[in-house]
């Protein structure tokens, strides 16, 4: 009996050339942002760009040093940061958690940790036992996150507490005082964090991934699956794009998965395995759940700003920036506050002369040592009895008196005298002046 095959002849598949390398490798770029964020983040409270000194109640924007009690700065700062951050969940989707936040930042850092301690194990000790590797890339894995845990809580911790006193405290390993035990609950907390909880905090408890949820519109940026329909169909259904995904989803399910950070992973894997067989990637960036641009678009359309709220987002960041940079620039180095204290409206001295008192407040807001000179303008002979002027302030110090302001008596006739007192610093470039009212007896006649 002859064997006859009934399979029909194989098609011949035509195989496209590989395209070139695709041009924008997003896990690249993300990989540079990371690093510019970290140096950013330890920076920045060491260079005071950005720091609330609690126990002092200073708050620090731009090496600038505020007071609480600077309202109007320390306002527009933080409603320009939320604004910023609202802005960018509309604009931008959850770029920013990818990109820029810290816990996607070091739960990414620490995998790969992990991963370098297991093939370390492999590497150096070839002959030992499974299970004594396992154990030797555990300890190595928990000894550097341990290390990373207390510099990362001492960072962070320094955004609220003086790092060289937060410091003093580290190397006494105080567990004693609230800034110690603050640090000791950090580090503990960032330890778990890094090691046990890592991307699953965004999924589960971080609060900004629903915010986002709330605020997207038709036009925020996502990242979305794009394929033909039947035979049209180019997914060769390789799911590396779901492998390579760290929050455990399929992005050709839907775009709009509250999971999805917008990382770009899965278009750098679709991108890496459709270009071997000679075809464009599947997965992209896009406005809203739209096809992907063919066109080149204007600049600002490419950066987001497609209706006019967005355009209203724009205008409200430029108020708050202009509002921001307004309040800074009207700053005094050193506050002058000058009012009159009516608890007597005048006292007459044995001398003859008229005293009235005024309640001074002086506070060098400065890094330096200030001198601050007070002088009285439109009463002759006045003077005010301070213990020495100029009035020297330290660094941080705050002078606050009531003091007399003694005058002769004058022979106009009067009993109210409009005066101006002024003060200079040799901080600033021109004097405060403060308009008052010097009150003496009437003459009888
Ligand atoms: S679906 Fe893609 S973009 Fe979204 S989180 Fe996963 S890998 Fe990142
Ligand atoms: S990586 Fe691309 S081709 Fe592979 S399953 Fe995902 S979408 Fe399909």
């Amino acid at each position: 009996m002859s064997i006859q095959s009934s399979a029909a002849p194989k098609p011949k598949v035509e195989r496209l050339p590989p395209l070139p390398p695709q041009e924008t490798v997003y896990r690249r770029i993300r990989k540079r942002v990371h690093v510019a964020c970290v140096l950013a983040f330890v920076a920045a409270p060491f260079s005071n760009l950005m720091r609330f000194d609690v126990p002092r109640q200073r708050f620090y924007f731009a090496g600038v040093e505020l007071w609480i009690s600077e309202f109007a700065i320390i306002f527009f700062a933080i409603m320009l940061l939320m604004f910023i951050i609202a802005a960018s969940a509309i604009i931008h989707g959850r770029i920013y958690c990818s990109y820029a936040c810290p816990q996607m930042i070091f739960s990414e850092w620490s995998q790969s940790v992990e991963a370098w301690a297991k093939r370390m194990a492999l590497k150096v000790l070839k002959t030992a036992s499974p299970s004594f590797r396992k154990a030797a890339a555990a300890a190595v894995f928990y000894g550097v996150l341990l290390l990373a845990s207390v510099f990362l809580a001492f960072v962070f911790t320094a955004y609220f507490i003086e790092p060289r006193d937060l410091l003093g405290r580290l190397l006494r390993l105080d567990v004693a005082t609230v800034g110690g035990i603050t640090g000791a609950t950090v580090t503990l907390i960032t330890f778990l964090d890094f090691t046990i909880v890592r991307q699953k905090f965004c999924t589960t408890v971080c609060p900004y991934g629903y915010i986002q949820g709330m605020l997207q519109d038709q036009h925020t940026l996502l990242v979305s699956y794009q394929d033909g329909k039947g035979e049209n169909r180019d997914c060769i259904d390789c799911k590396k794009c779901v492998r390579v995904c760290e929050m455990g989803i399929d992005i050709r399910d839907s775009a709009f998965q509250i999971e999805c950070v917008h990382c770009g992973d899965c278009i750098d894997a679709c991108e890496d395995i459709l270009r071997k067989v000679g075809k464009p990637g599947l997965i992209h960036y896009t406005w809203g759940d739209q096809p992907k641009a063919v066109v080149r678009e204007p600049w600002y359309m490419r950066w987001g700003f497609r209706d006019a709220k967005r355009v209203g987002v724009l205008l409200i960041l430029a108020f708050y920036l202009t509002g921001l940079a307004l309040a800074l620039s009207l700053r005094r180095p050193v506050l002058v506050e000058i009012n009159p204290d009516r608890s007597i409206m005048f006292r007459v001295l044995e001398d003859g002369r008229i005293a009235n008192l005024i309640r001074l407040k002086l506070a060098n807001r400065t890094g330096k040592p200030v001198q601050v000179r007070l002088w009285v303008e439109g009463l002759p002979g006045a003077d005010l009895a301070l213990p020495v002027n100029p009035v020297a302030l330290q660094p941080g110090e705050t002078f606050e008196r009531t003091v007399e302001l003694r005058a002769p008596m004058g022979d106009d006739g009067q009993d109210v005298h409009h005066i101006r007192i002024l003060a200079q610093s040799n901080a600033a470039r021109s004097s405060d002046a403060e308009e008052l009212t010097f009150i003496t007896p009437l003459k009888r006649k």
